[in-house]
């Protein structure tokens, strides 16, 4: 494919040698110094659901950003579109506490919309946009996504991450109708977003060699120039670091289009295996457990941050590795259904009946499934180890990349605590059916070193 810049990968639509076609739903993809100026013909642009075109005699757009994030761009962009002569109403949440997208967030939005409101506008970082993604689909209004941190990988996706009673559910919606933004806005985010772009990019590497895993254990779809561009992005970050914590404008939009970068890679394998492995399981149970202890929330990729030297760390000690296959397959033989769920009640707590339902939907660990996996994985042992050595980076350079931005490396900074860790290394894995080094260790019955390995981090 001739793609040269990330304009290029998002407009793709071609046949790849992997044997599936690739394409996004990213319709138009702005990021340069004047970005926000075409705004006002952005939201003239868009159509209704009956194909009818925008109205600014009639009709308005509804801008949702924070207060934080209005100062950093939705102001601007409410001018730009007033010196249009397009009407323009506003949300503007508190900057403090951070929003969380429940439901009631999703009332307020519901709330501000006129009968006359057509475009959204989401001026904001992640959780404005997963809201307004949310909105604007079930309200069938198209939306503009005004990105003001590169903070997480989650701009050009079409799901929408939602809390519902006090459960995080994912929901299938639809993309931004145009993704615009200006490096000088990026560059003026708080530090901590930074950082957090970073660790959800640095995340990749463990990711990808999760993906490569699942290919070798349970013969999964993969793609080598998927791979291949989630590869190029994240060696870029991770030897930009020191720029990136310097504010340098270059790296700031790079760090921006290397988390679009990953999103479009999702979208080119109609999945986030490119994107996600270990390293988000373990973030998604902190997650739910901070959220169960009623504590703040924390930026999504300053928890993947923190686990990725961690699953790495996994991934070296393989390198070394020759397994005790016999005694992983008496181990898989004994496994018993009820006392499983059991110590998910336990360590879940109001999240266990999720786990357990997919627990015995897939039977993921039903002897029959865990000793498939164990036969595949002894037969390809080379290959694993030649990914492991390949495909991660040593856990060090990443610790100290994420270090020099700022970015939180040990649990207490994040509020988890070390106990919690230990447990996400013992039970993140049964969160998904997704092959990852986390059920690698599990299946080998390796879990006792798994948590030795990572108590060098805490
Ligand atoms: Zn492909
Ligand atoms: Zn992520």
């Amino acid at each position: 494919m001739p793609a040269k810049t990330i304009m290029d990968y998002a407009a793709a639509d071609f046949e790849c040698s992997c044997g599936r076609r690739h394409r996004t739903d990213i319709r138009q993809l702005l990021i340069d110094d004047h970005a926000i100026s075409q705004l006002p013909s952005l939201v003239r642009d868009q159509k209704k659901a009956d194909g009818s075109g925008f109205d600014p005699d009639s009709q308005s757009a509804l801008i949702i950003a924070d207060d934080n994030t209005w100062q950093a761009a939705g102001s601007t962009v409410s001018q730009l579109l007033t010196a249009d002569h397009i009407k323009v109403s506003q949300l503007v949440f508190p900057g403090k506490p951070d929003l969380i997208p429940d439901e009631k967030a999703v009332f307020q939005v519901i709330t501000a919309l006129r009968p006359h409101t057509a475009v959204l506008i989401a001026a904001g970082s992640g959780t404005i946009n997963d809201l307004v993604r949310f909105v604007s689909y079930k309200t069938q209004k198209p939306y503009i996504c005004v990105p003001t941190a590169p903070s997480m990988d989650g701009y050009a996706s079409s799901v929408a991450p939602m809390i519902h009673n006090n459960l995080k559910t994912t929901y299938e919606t639809w993309g931004a109708a145009a993704l615009v933004t200006q490096p000088d806005i990026l560059a003026s985010c708080p530090s901590k977003m930074l950082a957090a772009g970073l660790g959800d990019i640095l995340g990749k590497y463990t990711a990808l060699a999760d993906w490569r895993l699942g290919g070798i254990v349970e013969h999964e779809y993969e793609c080598p120039l998927i791979a291949d561009m989630v590869t190029k992005t994240a060696d870029r970050s991770l030897s930009q670091a020191r720029q990136l914590a310097g504010r340098d404008p270059q790296a700031v939009r790079e760090t921006m289009e290397g988390l679009l970068m990953t999103g479009i890679a999702m979208s080119y394998a109609g999945n986030s295996r490119p994107a996600s492995g270990a390293e988000h399981h373990l973030s998604h149970f902190w997650e739910m457990v901070l959220m169960q202890k009623k504590k703040p929330p924390v930026l999504h990729g300053s928890k993947v941050g923190l686990a990725t030297p961690m699953i790495a760390s996994l991934y070296h000690h393989i390198q070394k590795l020759q397994p005790d296959f016999e005694r992983a397959r008496k181990k898989a033989a004994r496994f018993s259904f009820d006392q499983w769920a059991a110590t998910i009640e336990n360590v879940y707590g109001t999240g266990a009946p999720e786990v357990i339902a997919l627990g015995r939907k897939t039977a993921k660990n039903s002897p029959d499934r865990t000793l498939s996996r164990l036969a595949a994985a002894e037969k390809n042992w080379e290959q694993i180890r030649r990914a492991a050595a390949d495909l991660v980076p040593e856990p060090d350079q990443i610790y100290q990349a994420l270090q020099s931005v700022g970015a939180p490396v040990s649990p207490v900074e994040l509020g988890i605590e070390d106990s919690q860790v230990l447990l996400a290394v013992r039970h993140a894995a049964e969160m998904r059916d997704r092959y990852t080094v986390l059920q690698l260790y599990t299946d080998l019955d390796l879990l006792d070193e798994a948590e030795s390995i990572v108590t060098q981090w805490l």
